[in-house]
């Protein structure tokens, strides 16, 4: 979430670094909830870093695909 110009994990509440106008490397999730869902119309938007998210995908009876990308961004 930002808050004053400031980037902080939602699980944790720690605030992430920033180099220059980069953040340190996390999951951001940006998510229109759409018709017939039961968050139907609500838009949700949330920052997850490193540290829990490998704590919540430990929790996932499945696990993420990873795959190498060609390609760093
Ligand atoms: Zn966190």
């Amino acid at each position: 979430m930002v808050e004053n110009n400031r980037t902080i994990c939602n699980c944790c509440g720690r605030e992430l670094k920033r180099c220059g106008t980069r953040y340190e490397d996390h999951l951001h999730i940006i998510k229109n909830w759409g018709y017939l869902s039961v968050q139907d119309g609500i838009a949700e938007e949330m920052d997850i870093c490193t540290e829990c998210l490998e704590n919540w995908e430990r929790t996932f009876v499945i696990a993420p695909q990873k795959y190498q990308m060609t390609e760093l961004l």
